[in-house]
């Protein structure tokens, strides 16, 4: 019998690629997405890739007897809770709207898979909870940071939401993947990211200026203490990223877990500075970048880059795309999107 994965926000960018791969390793996917921050293209793109189309419910998960009819009325084996807003500023400007879409979605969940029997729970955390980290590459034993906005402070209370139920409900298990910066896009370029408005992160704000939507990249900072003197973060690749969560998924369904609630950084270790960055996107797709040193960002850390060496040893999970792979995706998707308008 196949096992059945609920991939909550399974229409958006990450949730779309985690949709992928949990269905080509073999997994009965079961989408739902209320489309709020996204259009159908990628889960047109995830019925292309895999030839069938997946079961897809549109729904908000803010809706509670929603979310018990879709749990009573399926065998969920495992679900993966993508759908929350995710703009930092945003958040800083309309706190409560972020408290209560990305708190009482979650609760939502974890109550009604308590009501129908029970449930692996897996929730997208973020390498956010780090802050500023004193030594580096962070550890999941690294102490979480108070949170400088109400985005990031919604991923520590849905942790601490987590691992208080599963200490309370025996029939909840959980694992929180700790992502540190998802970017690139399928090598397919038939799903990728879709951000709406003027990107907030620093890939698609790449790949637009090179497709000519923006006119120039604006570089926060030329002069923090690192070596080139711009920010230090740890890019990974969105298919990798999406392959620890097939990972994750199969250790809480297979009952290999070590504890009842386990969390795992996602990144490579490896720490890529924002010119490398932009230096190696020319160089791999052969063109030039428009871009301009402007002021620091506020708000932004210096640097954050994470060991996985956790998930690699407990989840057998480890990234395999270099960065110029990864960049090579995030443009070939850009230019099927311009081919596609
Ligand atoms: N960044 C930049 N220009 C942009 C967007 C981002 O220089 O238009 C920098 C940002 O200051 C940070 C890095 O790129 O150092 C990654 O930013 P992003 O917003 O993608 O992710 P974050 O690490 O902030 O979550």
């Amino acid at each position: 019998m196949k096992k059945t994965v609920l991939v909550s926000g399974g229409a958006g960018f990450i949730g779309s690629h985690v949709s992928v791969e949990l269905a080509q390793a073999g997994y009965d996917v079961l989408i739902a997405d209320n489309m709020s921050n996204c259009d159908e293209t990628n889960y047109n793109g995830v019925c292309k890739i895999l030839g069938y189309a997946p079961e897809f419910v549109k729904m908000d998960f803010c809706d509670s007897e929603a979310v018990d009819r879709l749990f009573a009325g399926h065998k969920i084996d495992a679900v993966i809770h993508f759908a929350a807003y995710k703009a930092v500023g945003e958040s800083v400007a309309q706190p409560l709207m972020y408290y209560r879409n990305n708190l009482l979605s979650f609760m939502n969940v974890i109550e009604a898979a308590r009501k129908n029997g029970g449930c692996n729970v897996l929730f997208s955390s973020s390498a956010t909870v780090y802050g500023e980290a004193e030594d580096l590459p962070v550890t999941e034993k690294t102490g979480r940071k108070p949170s400088t906005s109400p985005y990031g402070n919604t991923k520590q209370i849905s942790e601490d939401i987590l691992r208080d139920c599963v200490k309370a409900y025996p029939e909840i298990k959980g694992i929180a993947l700790r992502y540190f910066n998802p970017i690139g896009a399928h090598p397919s370029a038939l799903i990728g990211e879709l951000p709406r408005g003027v990107p907030n992160n620093l890939v698609p704000f790449i790949t637009q200026t090179a497709i000519g939507k923006r006119e120039c990249l604006s570089i926060f900072g030329k002069d923090y203490p690192t070596e080139d003197g711009t920010c230090l973060r740890d890019y990974i690749d969105v298919v990798d990223l999406a392959k620890a969560h097939v990972c994750a998924v199969t250790r809480m369904i297979e009952g290999k877990m070590k504890a009842d609630y386990e969390i795992y950084n996602i990144g490579t270790g490896r720490p890529v500075s924002v010119l490398e960055l932009v230096n190696s996107f020319e160089k791999v797709n052969s063109l030039k970048l428009n871009y301009k040193f402007v002021d620091r960002r506020p708000g932004d850390v210096v640097s954050i880059y994470g060991s996985p060496a956790l998930a690699n040893e407990e989840l057998g999970w480890k990234a395999e795309r270099s960065v110029e792979e990864t960049l090579a995706a995030a443009w070939a998707w850009e230019k099927a999107l311009a081919g596609k308008n």
